[in-house]
């Protein structure tokens, strides 16, 4: 018996504390409890992988990192007799400073400092030696990492303006001394792991590898990995061996031997992202930053995906669009709903809430490529939205407390039903010989969005729904209503993005304001109101709001389908591209006000095994910190 979607109402606690723009919330992975024993200790060995690796990702990021982290955990942990106000900002700053993996804000790549005297922070440093804190020698070398902004003020920076270098003005530590001068027919043997240093003038790799750079990180992940092997089915053993196999040897071709194996294991109900996978950190798109995920699949959530996908037939035969666009043969977009148990590196504690992956372009034409969504990032996420923030948004009391209990459920519903039964719907025209974006060009892929987004608006009161068990019959109307208020307030609430100009570039941003901005032209849907020169979008009529969806879901499959260029552009041009700039300073002063967080960053669960005598694994239990610093510190071994 499965518990039905959005029948319990959650009062964990979710948002832990605010640091300057920064919020912390609690990841929770509910369903762990109920695995198999053996794919618990899978996990639990792949949770130690991913534990193990971490400190890679530390030093990848600035060559300063460790050595400041460890001052500043010695000092956190040593705190007896520092004064209140250096202890409350050295406290602040090592909080930005897990959360970011480093003094780099990760939205803006920029430093951030500490805001006490180094006098003061040298003083808090000796009182903590005092009380037994192992402070790192070189204590007065570290600060300028500490204080000055104009030392490395910057991670990552892809243009840091004419006659500068890309590599000389990022700080990370994926390079040493190089620039991309040097790089000029140089044979790059290890492009995605390695550390690219200029030595007596030549170029060397040093390679991440077992016996290489990280060699004793990479031996424990290895170990690890290793003792999950006997818990993995098959076809993830086998990838978990390719993986092995390429930490050994760093080759180029056992990487690729690895990303191959990890496509074709498809079934397994446990996975793992263990490497140097993405490839941002570096200015030149090339080094991969080393992160770990270990996630197990979502059962509850897959299925529902799995229903919509198999249904696909159905609500194709029902699109409000003329007959001739109406595909055979439909099947759903299938991926899987994980919850992660663990992200460390690259993913954690700023986390990713969808994957796709290998990156290697190769490896996906022949081999594919797996998709997952972060179940349990998503719904924590939406817990952490502060209430205040629906109530400024939301014209009534009743419409918040909507908000509040189903915007959590209906977006994961619509979002499913956009990826599942939307992307993949509806037949194009002979004549564009399956090549839509050819005409369309750079409306295609805003105008494609659309598409999927109206699919999910028109069928989400279906009762159709019901009947597939994916959401309760007496909560329908109610979800309905959320995810029509939520879509409205939406193309307001999305202004506060656009600090500059009157224009909105980016396609999901223009698909969402063309949708809510021919509804308030074409229908007696969404009202604009006023009140306490606050402006407000609210649904007025839930069945006029489904019925022009449909009127316009209609006309935008046969711009797709008949590749009316012409047409897309005017759709865009008039209700998508444009905004009122006045409107968008009011959207921009509410929400200052409230102070809203930018970013987040995730406690993520503990594990803890449970063994016999002879140090075998009985059973894994798992908790949650509710606390950065519990965890950070535990991580670091410091607890
Ligand atoms: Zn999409």
């Amino acid at each position: 018996m499965s518990v039905p979607v959005g029948s319990h109402v959650d009062t964990r606690p979710y948002l832990l504390e605010r640091v300057d723009e920064a919020a912390v919330v609690q990841l929770y992975a509910d369903g762990f409890e109920a695995l198999p024993l053996r794919e618990k200790i899978l996990i639990y060995h792949l949770y130690q992988a991913a534990i193990a690796g971490r400190d890679i990702y530390y030093d990848q990021r600035y060559a300063h990192n460790l050595a400041m982290r460890d001052t500043l955990e010695e000092i956190v942990t040593h705190p007896d007799a520092i004064p209140e106000d250096t202890l409350a900002e050295i406290r602040r700053y090592t909080k930005l400073f897990w959360i970011n993996s480093g003094p780099y804000n990760n939205l803006t790549a920029r430093k951030f400092v500490l805001k006490c005297t180094p006098a003061a922070f040298a003083e808090a440093a000796r009182i903590a030696v005092r009380n037994g804190a192992r402070i790192p020698a070189d204590l007065a070398g570290l600060e300028p990492y500490f204080f000055d902004l104009a030392v490395d003020p910057i991670v990552t920076s892809k243009t840091p303006g004419a006659g500068k270098d890309i590599l000389q003005a990022s700080a990370n530590n994926l390079y040493s001394g190089v620039v991309m001068a040097d790089l000029e027919g140089f044979d790059e043997r290890y492009p995605l792991n390695s550390r690219l240093v200029k030595q007596d003038g030549r170029l060397v790799e040093e390679v991440y590898r077992v016996g290489g750079r990280y060699d004793k990180y990479i031996r424990e992940i290895v170990r690890h990995l290793d003792a999950a092997i006997p818990y993995a089915t098959a076809p993830m053993a086998a990838a978990l061996r390719a993986l092995i196999r390429f930490y050994e040897t760093g080759e180029t071709a056992d990487r690729a031997a690895y990303d191959i194996a990890w496509v074709q294991d498809r079934d397994s109900p446990v996975d793992t992202i263990n490497g140097f996978v993405e490839v941002y950190m570096d200015a030149r798109g090339v080094k991969g930053a080393w992160e770990a995920l270990v996630y197990y699949v979502n059962p509850q959530k897959t299925a529902g995906i799995r229903k919509l996908a198999d249904a696909a037939q159905w609500f194709e035969d029902r699109m409000p669009w003329a007959d001739q666009y109406k595909k055979q043969g439909v099947r759903g977009v299938s991926a899987n709903a994980i919850d992660v148990v663990i992200e460390t590196g690259d993913s954690g504690p700023v986390t990713p809430v969808g994957i796709n992956l290998p990156n290697d372009q190769t490896i996906r034409e022949l081999h594919g490529s797996k998709s997952v969504s972060l179940s349990n990032a998503n719904q924590a996420y939406d817990k952490s939205t502060l209430p205040e923030f629906r109530r400024e948004f939301a014209w009534s009391v009743e419409e918040a407390q909507r908000a509040e209990k189903w915007s959590s459920v209906a977006s994961e519903l619509t979002t499913d039903m956009h990826e599942v039964i939307g992307h993949g719907s509806g037949r194009i025209a002979e004549h564009l010989q399956g090549n839509p974006q050819g005409v369309l060009k750079e409306q295609y892929s805003a105008l494609e969005e659309s598409r999927a987004d109206l699919v999910a608006l028109y069928f989400v009161p279906d009762r159709k729904l019901v009947e597939l068990g994916l959401v309760e019959e007496a909560d329908h109307a109610d979800i309905v209503r959320a995810e029509y208020e939520g879509y409205a307030r939406n193309a307001l609430v999305q202004l506060r993005r656009i600090r500059e100009g009157s224009q909105i570039e980016e396609d999901h941003m223009r698909n969402r304001q063309m949708i809510v901005g021919w509804l308030l032209a074409n229908s007696r849907a969404i009202e604009v109101r006023r009140r306490d020169g606050k402006t407000y979008y609210v649904v007025v009529d839930v069945k006029a709001f489904q019925e022009s969806v449909g009127r316009l879901l209609a006309d935008v499959q046969r711009i797709k389908a008949e590749g009316d260029y012409e047409a897309a552009k005017t759709l865009f041009e008039t209700y998508g591209v444009h905004f009122d700039p006045a409107l968008r300073d009011e959207v921009v002063a509410r929400v200052d006000r409230l102070h809203m967080p930018s970013y987040t960053g995730f406690v993520q669960p503990r594990l803890q095994a449970v063994r016999d005598d002879r140090g075998g694994i009985t059973d894994v239990q798992i908790s949650y910190p509710l606390d950065l610093q519990t965890q950070m510190l535990e991580y670091s071994g410091r607890r």
